[in-house]
Order: C-alpha cells, then structure tokens, then sequence
C-alpha cells in the first residue's frame, strides 16, 4: 500500500477527529458566513505525484476555500427552495459514507430495509396509501424524470406495445398535457425524447394564480378525441407555491384516459400542517407522484423520491438484467426500479432525520416557515421600496422593487443584496413582470432572521 494512505489508514480516528472539528466550526459560523457570495474563478491545482496525506489535504483545503464556504444551508438563504441538512439529517449523511454501501438490490446486505423503512415513514408523513412504493433519487427532475417514463410505457401499453421494449417509433407521438410546470418536466421530456413540444399548456387561472384552468385542461384533452395522454399536475409551483386542484384533476380520469404525474418536490409538504393539507388532497391518486428530500424534508443534497403504484411498468423500464448481478428479490431490487445501477444509501439521512423529528417536528417547520414568509410579506407591504405581487400561499414570497423595474435592475438589486451577505434571493418572472423570491424551508430560520432580511433589503436598494 501507498505510504500515505498506510498512515492515513492507522491514523483514522485522529482525521476524523479533525474533519469533526472543521464541520463544527462550520456550523459553529454558520450565522455569521455570508449566505451566497459571487463566483471568482481560480486556476486548478496540479495532480501531485506524491501525495501529501489527508491531514495536509485538510488544511489545504480549509485555507484554499474554506473561509469561503457559504452558508447556502444556513437560516437566511432564501433562493430556489433550499433546505438545511436537519442535525440527525447530517449524522444519518455521514454513516451512509462510512458505509459506502452500494444499495442497489438484496444481495449482499439487509441494508434495504432502511430504504424501505424510510419510504415508508414518508408515506406516513404524506398520508399515501402502501399501494405506492417509492424509490430514492437524486432530485425532483430525476424523480419527474422516472414518472414520466413510467407514463411514457403506459401509454404504450394502451396501444399495446412496450415503449421500453420497441422504443418511442413504434408510437405515434406522444401528448403531455399540463398547466405551469416546473422547467425540470420539459427537461424530463428532452432527456426521455418525448420532446419539449409534446407539452401542450392549459391556460392558468387568471389574476395572481398559477394553477391550471380546469376549463381549460379539459379542453385541451378533448382535442386528443379520446386519445390517451400524459397529464403533469402541480402541486407547489416555485414562484407563488399555487397548487392546481388535484382532486379535480383526478377525477377527470373517469371521462379521458390519461397518466397522472404529480410534481409536488417541496408543496407535498402541506401535507404535514392542518392548515395547509387541503392543498394537497388528491395527491394519493397520482399514478406517479415527484417529492424532494433535499427541500423541505431538511435532507443533505441530493436526493428525493418517486413514489409510483405501477410496479410492472417500473420493472418494465428499468430492469437491468445482467449474469452478474444475480438473482433479485422484490421488493428489494432497487436495481431494476431506477435510473441508477449502484445506489448510494441514501434512505439513511431521511430515516434519521424522520425517526429523530417525527411528525410534530414537521408540522413545526412547514408552521413556522410559512408564518416567515407571511411577516416576511407584511413588512414588504408596509414599504413604499417593494410591491408583493401575489398573495403568500405557502412559504414563498415574490415580490418586485417599486416602480415597475426591469430585469437588469433587478439582477443588480439581487447582486448587491448578495453581495451585502446576509441574505440570499434568486430572481424570477411572474405574468411578465420582472422579480424576486424569498423562499423559506430551512428549519434554522427563526423571526430574528427576518430582521436582519430587512435590514439587509434597505441596505441594498441604492448602489
Ligand atoms: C425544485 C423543483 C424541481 C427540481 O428539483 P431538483 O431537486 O432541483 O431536481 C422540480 N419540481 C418542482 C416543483 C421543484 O420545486
């Protein structure tokens, strides 16, 4: 063996021990790191010849970009839809690279059970019936990804063929049908060449919503004349977090043919909270159904389910028949349910932070992150700086600086409001008007955290 790695092997407790010190002082920090700063580009490293040791390695590191380590997982990074590894999240993170263990089917360890486990805790939280089972992903667009190809081979089967079989030219092209759909689905639909132009778009309600007009959708349905197609539902669109009416939706199922896919990567997390969970009734009839864990649930990057209750067609899509890999077990064989071959235990960070938090831990973080984003919303309201432009259903808040800005002044708002450091919000576009979000989902984020937002948004409106 390497030198190096000799010492570094019977040195191992004293690295950990240090690499636990740098994730301490990290978090120890966290309030006081900007929560994003601008790229700066540096000029890579040479690949030594001899390697200098992990303890060397550390601190090369730590000089070289820990200072600037954000605090992307911190209580004020508020673009996209962010969460922040939950303490249990982050121990369950570590294991699973201790264990570096391939879960991709039975064979070789009991190990599957903690993925089952965790989906289905998860069924629990989202009130889903056991006739779905859920597979690990890497994201939502992974998950919208899997979902789609599972309605892709549906639709084959209607006319009688396998599409994962004969491939998409034994189909005359397929129609995907839906309102304001996250960009990951026309995304899924270049990857899965279904094609960005099967999506066909209903109208959304109008004023300051983004569901989908029923009316609408219908329509778009009849011109398939009895044809069956894809429907994409929404549930939690990123800029005003509006659901579409899914128990509506579904139950359209009994006059037109169609698969019901549900992209509900952070708004299935109504579910958790009283208040909210009407928005997501009808979620459960969803033939395949988008969650992220790396979201609301507070789970480490990357990773999110699909849950789907089309068993056969999942085999049908994903088996990877190989000598090699043995026999495989339902419902273990994870192997022949998902894009990934070997699979990190993903399942273990969502199994902690569950079974450390519970259901009441949940509820806390939807109650309190929605509550943010309404004060959040007041105090925007109560300045002549800034105009809300939709109500605050959920957890997001868009709003616009005052004036009817354009794009460029927005971005350099955005700029300097990153650059200031203290909080963090990503740009967006609604019915044309150029604007910002502030999306809450991190668990750390308390009302004091609102203070310093403010603070920070005066500061930044003059260059
Ligand atoms: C974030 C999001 C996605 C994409 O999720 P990734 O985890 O970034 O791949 C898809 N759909 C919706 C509604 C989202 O909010």
């Amino acid at each position: 063996m390497n030198n190096q790695l000799t010492q570094d092997a019977q040195d191992l407790p004293r690295l950990l021990a240090l690499t636990l010190h740098a994730a301490s002082d990290y978090l120890a920090t966290i309030d006081a790191r900007p929560a994003a700063t601008d790229f700066v580009a540096k000029a890579p490293l040479p690949l030594p010849e001899a390697g200098t040791g992990a303890a060397a390695t550390l601190k090369l590191f730590l000089a070289r970009y820990g200072a600037s380590m954000p605090a992307s997982n911190g209580p004020r990074f508020w673009g996209f839809v962010t969460g922040g590894a939950t303490p249990a999240a982050l121990m369950g993170d570590w294991l699973t690279s201790t264990y570096d263990l391939n879960l991709s089917s039975a064979a070789n360890s009991t190990a599957p059970n903690i993925e089952l486990e965790a989906i289905h805790l998860l069924r629990e939280l989202f009130g889903l019936p056991d006739t779905f089972s859920g597979t690990f992903v890497t994201g939502a667009t992974m998950a919208n990804v899997v979902g789609l190809a599972l309605g892709r081979e549906w639709m084959g089967r209607q006319q009688g063929v396998s599409i994962a079989e004969a491939g998409l030219s034994a189909v005359p092209p397929i129609a995907v049908v839906g309102g304001e759909a996250h960009s990951s689905i026309h995304k899924a639909l270049a990857m899965l060449g279904l094609g960005r132009a099967s999506y066909r778009r209903a109208a959304t309600l109008p004023g300051d919503r983004e569901a989908v007009d029923l009316a609408d959708l219908r329509g778009r349905l009849d011109e398939l004349a009895g044809a069956p197609c894809i429907v994409v539902a929404n549930a939690g669109t990123v800029n005003t977090v509006d659901f579409d009416d899914l128990q509506a939706i579904a139950a359209l199922k009994t006059t037109y043919p169609f698969w019901l896919h549900i992209d509900a990567a952070f708004g299935a997390f109504a579910a958790c909270a009283p208040a909210y969970c009407h928005l997501v009734a009808g979620m459960e009839q969803a033939d395949s159904l988008t969650i992220d864990a790396h979201k609301w649930l507070n789970a480490p990057y990357d990773a999110a389910m699909i849950f789907a209750r089309h068993r056969e067609l999942q085999h049908a899509v994903f088996q990877n028949n190989a000598a090699y890999l043995g026999e495989l077990r339902e419902p273990i064989d994870f192997v022949h349910l998902g894009p990934e071959n070997s699979r990190r235990l993903r399942a273990l960070p969502v199994w902690f932070t569950l079974l450390a938090y519970g259901r009441d831990g949940y509820q806390a973080i939807v109650e309190a992150n929605c509550a943010q984003a309404q004060r959040f919303a007041a105090h925007l309201a109560t300045s002549a700086d800034f105009v809300v432009l939709a109500p605050v259903r959920m957890n997001v808040v868009c709003f616009t600086l005052a004036g009817q800005p354009d794009a460029a002044s927005v971005a350099a708002f955005l700029a300097r409001l990153r650059d200031d450091g203290r909080i963090f919000l990503t740009p967006t576009v609604l019915h044309g008007v150029p604007a910002m979000r502030a999306a809450f989902s991190n668990w750390r984020t308390t009302e004091a955290d609102l203070e310093i937002a403010w603070a920070a948004l005066q500061a930044s409106l003059t260059a």
